[in-house]
């Protein structure tokens, strides 16, 4: 299942993207943008129910938050992520994380990272971001967990 997220639903695009759903987002799109994504097979998620109508298998995401957005969607779609699919793609352009040479990722993260997990470490081929367990991985586990997501067990990171 893939997804496009209209301009409103930047946040749940992130929240996807963190559960492995390839998600294409941008905080603007330009005329015929919306309607390439959904031929390329993607389901388009939206908060604006003109906008839902156009497309026969899109869907209209009501609340306005995103906890209350992901549930929604949980059971609209319905959302069944895979853990070990968890936290392998770049929040911030989607693309799926590779993992890096100990030499590259020394320069980029900080040094506890590096001496505490250097094979969990990994770097997004398109922007460049660094990612890492750590604190704010573990917080985001415990929403995911919190909104009724099953992760018990480790990601293969
Ligand atoms: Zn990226």
């Amino acid at each position: 299942m893939r997804f496009v997220c209209d301009t409103m639903l930047g946040k749940l695009a992130k929240w996807l993207r963190i559960l492995g759903y390839d998600t294409y987002y941008q905080s603007y799109y330009p005329a015929g943008a919306l309607d390439q994504s959904v031929m390329e097979g993607r389901r388009l998620l939206t908060r604006r129910r003109e906008t839902a109508v156009r497309y026969a298998d899109a869907l209209l995401i009501n609340a306005d938050r995103v906890g209350k957005q992901i549930i929604e969607l949980k059971e609209k779609a319905p959302l069944k992520p895979l853990p070990a699919k968890w936290f392998t793609r770049c929040l911030v352009c989607n693309t799926l994380l590779e993992k890096v040479e100990k030499e590259k990722a020394r320069e980029n993260v900080p040094e506890y990272v590096f001496y505490q997990d250097v094979s969990g470490i990994r770097v997004c081929p398109s922007c460049g971001r660094y990612y890492w367990q750590g604190s704010h991985r573990k917080r985001m586990r415990a929403q995911l967990e919190a909104w009724g997501f099953i992760g018990k067990q480790l990601t293969p990171l």
